[in-house]
């Protein structure tokens, strides 16, 4: 049995959870499954990283590219 204190939290997890603008992520690293071999993707102070070739050339790329579409609202923002 569930006491309503954790009920009531349980309903704003909820509500939460419909406002991801609420969430900002300040880091993160993620291991990413490409069509040609995995790469490692983070997000560290300020700044987008990828270990991929096309990354070192553009400091952009499909990886990261793909992470700011999944994160949608919640995606950091490069800083600088
Ligand atoms: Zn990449």
């Amino acid at each position: 049995m569930l006491d309503s204190g954790m009920v009531n939290k349980i309903q704003k997890a909820k509500t939460y959870a419909e406002e991801p603008e609420r969430i900002h992520f300040r880091s993160l690293e993620v291991a990413f499954d490409g069509k040609n071999g995995n790469h490692q993707v983070e997000f560290h102070e300020g700044h987008w990283r990828c270990d991929c070739d096309y990354f070192h050339g553009h400091h952009t790329c499909s990886h990261t590219m793909a992470m700011e579409r999944v994160l949608g609202v919640m995606a950091p923002e490069e800083v600088g």
